[in-house]
């Protein structure tokens, strides 16, 4: 079972007046096979988080260890990372201008598996999971993000952690922005993975409704750069009557 483990981590960005912590000790184990929710307010550092493990250049690693498998995460290129096994949805945020979803699919799939994959299959493969997610077919041929919709983004990521099958995926906000019926799409394909009991998921989301259509094994609540408490479900259903506020002194960290 891979296992990705996050050790007493801590980081910081660069602001106005110096270098300014915003991660303060995080511990943090995903497996295989499960799926963590980490929820928190706005501002508590929940995508420092994630954006610190993909290895995003703005952020500092001041402290702390991050291993898969045993292996120094924050020692690798982002190219190793994916190798690795390690699906970061935020990696490529921005337009790619001249690469298509298509050629960047097959890209990143030969980058994961070591080995291009047949063309023919490959268009199969693709094709069906375009399919389950409620996609046109001339998706594959627009170039990556150029143009999309915040729905379509989601459900590109989706694709992406459904044909690359990484061993952690982290996905951030991956609910943001979605009507109820991309909500429902997406959450079937987060659920689609996970039931293969191969992909270790990592959801962070500030809202609860995700939390609806996938069920997580453990709730992680997030407050002021670290870990403030875990549970099981349950939790989610508490943050949704009672909120964040119990885990925020003095106001949100921002
Ligand atoms: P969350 O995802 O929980 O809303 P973030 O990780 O985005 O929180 O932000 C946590 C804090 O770190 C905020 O105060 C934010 O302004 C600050 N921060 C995050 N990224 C940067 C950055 N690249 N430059 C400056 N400040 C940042
Ligand atoms: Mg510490
Ligand atoms: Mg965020």
């Amino acid at each position: 079972m891979a296992t990705l483990e996050i050790n007493d981590l801590h980081v910081t960005v660069e602001a106005e007046g110096g270098a300014r912590e915003i991660l303060k000790g995080v511990d943090l184990t995903v497996k295989q096979g499960e799926t963590h929710a980490i929820m928190g307010p706005n501002g508590s550092g929940k995508s420092t988080l994630a954006y610190s493990i993909a290895g995003h250049p703005k952020y500092t690693i001041t402290g702390g260890t991050v291993t898969l498998d045993g292996e120094d995460v924050l020692e690798m290129t982002v190219d190793e990372r994916a190798r690795a096994g390690l699906f970061l949805a935020m990696q490529y945020p921005v337009e790619v201008p001249g690469v298509s979803v298509s050629n960047f699919l097959r890209t990143s799939a030969t980058a994961m598996r070591g080995e291009a994959p047949k063309l023919r299959t490959w268009v199969k493969e693709v094709k069906g999971a375009m399919e389950q997610l409620h996609m046109d077919a001339s998706f594959a041929e627009r170039n990556v993000n150029e143009g999309f919709s915040g729905g379509e983004k989601k459900r590109h990521e989706i694709l992406q952690l459904e044909l690359l099958k990484p061993k952690v995926a982290i996905l951030d906000e991956t609910d943001s922005g979605l009507d109820v019926d991309a909500l429902r799409v997406v959450s079937e394909g987060v659920n689609r993975v996970r039931e293969s009991g191969e992909v270790g998921t990592l959801l962070i989301t500030h809202y609860t409704r995700i939390l609806r259509y996938i069920k997580p094994d453990f709730v992680h609540v997030f407050a002021q750069g670290r870990i403030a408490e875990s549970g099981g479900a349950e939790l989610a259903d508490k943050l949704e009557n009672e909120g964040y506020e119990a885990y925020v002194k003095g106001g949100v960290s921002a």
